[in-house]
């Protein structure tokens, strides 16, 4: 019998987790998969490109939920959700990753008695400050089958008392993007266009509030980044939260960094691939750089990836201009590593593992 399998995405990050998935779970056949976009992120470069660069279907469902506080962004996706899942419930409900989009459909899901699936369940930074935390723990804790992209997340989960046998370790689904489309995105001649040379520039990503609402940190960082900037190109593709908080805070005038718009996903990862080295605070841009060994600063005192630094080229700086400044220079001067790090499943098929644990759980359900 046909199953039929909804898929939450909302934000940049999800578009990229979900989409070896989704491709997965409709090679199967067997089973019917909608999409529901919340709205979450919004604009084209957030957004309809990765659609279109991801290859993902045309959502079945969109809820325009758009910005606003974590409670109005939540409250507006658990009552979108809702109407959905009530109008026809499905077999399961996957959300992806620790946005409010993901906590929100989870719940809304939970209540009504749909099975949730998460994809990318069990990471930890174990710092309550971030959003992000607790949206992984609640999803966690209402979810009927977790997917996991790592050993230590499922260690983590279990050490809260999940049951082993909702638990399955299928491997990073967003390295299966990023291992399909590196081919396409080299092909596109971005660092060309930008005027950049291998290895010979810095890539920025920047946005987690715990820096970007802090107009004295935000305006000492970008100091550094200045600084640096004299040495070799500094690219900051700029988040619209990063953006919003520059056009009333610290002053750009006569910065050494080349500011650009967000990047679409294949300029992002061909960038990514040949940088000299990759300073952010992002989740994914932590994995991706391991995957592609190109050395990764992240300007955060926590990590929920702990796997990147210990298998991959992830340090982790602190939130400390002057650690950051220390950090880019002693990266500068050693070599680039020759080698990329191996991580265990993170292969390029954990989209295709990922869609047949889903189809083991809806099948023992019967
Ligand atoms: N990304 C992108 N363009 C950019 C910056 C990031 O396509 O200008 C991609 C990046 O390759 C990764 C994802 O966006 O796949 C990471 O999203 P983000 O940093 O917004 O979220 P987080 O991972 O921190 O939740």
């Amino acid at each position: 019998m046909t199953s039929r399998v909804q898929v939450v995405v909302g934000a940049r990050p999800n578009f990229v987790k979900a989409a070896p998935l989704v491709h997965a779970l409709v090679e199967l056949g067997d089973v019917d998969v909608e999409l529901i976009h919340t709205g979450q992120h919004y604009d084209r470069a957030l957004s309809e490109g990765f659609f279109e660069q991801l290859d993902i279907p045309a959502p079945t469902h969109h809820l325009g939920v758009g910005s606003g506080t974590q409670a109005e962004q939540t409250a507006a996706v658990l009552v979108g959700v809702e109407r959905v899942l009530a109008e026809r419930p499905p077999d399961a409900l996957v959300v992806a990753g620790d946005v409010n989009s993901t906590m929100g459909a989870a719940l809304a899901a939970a209540k009504l008695g749909v099975p949730v699936v998460h994809l990318e369940s069990g990471l930890r930074s174990r710092d309550w400050s971030m959003p992000e935390e607790i949206n992984r723990v609640v999803t966690d804790r209402v979810a009927d089958l977790l997917l996991c992209h790592c050993q230590e997340a499922v260690d983590n989960l279990i050490a809260e008392g999940v049951p082993r046998e909702r638990i399955a370790l299928v491997g990073n689904t967003m390295i299966d993007s990023l291992l399909r489309l590196l081919p396409v995105a080299r092909a596109k001649d971005t660092l060309n266009t930008l005027g950049l040379a291998s290895r010979e520039f810095v890539l920025v990503t920047l946005h987690r509030p715990a820096l970007v609402d802090d107009a004295v940190l935000l305006g000492a960082v970008l100091e550094v980044l200045s600084d640096l900037g004299r040495e070799l190109p500094v690219v900051f593709p700029m988040h619209p939260r990063t953006r919003a908080r520059l056009e009333s805070g610290p002053t750009l005038d006569g910065t050494h960094v080349r500011l650009l718009e967000p990047l679409d996903y294949l300029d992002f990862i061909a960038l990514e691939a040949e940088a000299r080295v990759v300073i952010t605070d992002s989740g994914g841009v932590q994995e991706e750089t391991s995957a592609l060994g190109t050395p990764c600063l992240t300007y955060r005192d926590t990590t929920e990836r702990a796997i990147t630094a210990e298998l991959g080229t992830n340090r982790m700086v602190g939130v400390d201009p002057d650690a950051l400044r220390a950090a880019c220079q002693h990266e500068l001067a050693r070599q680039m590593p020759t080698d990329r790090p191996e991580i265990p499943l993170w292969d390029g098929r954990a989209g295709p593992r990922a869609a047949k644990a889903i189809t083991d759980f809806l099948s023992a359900r019967g």
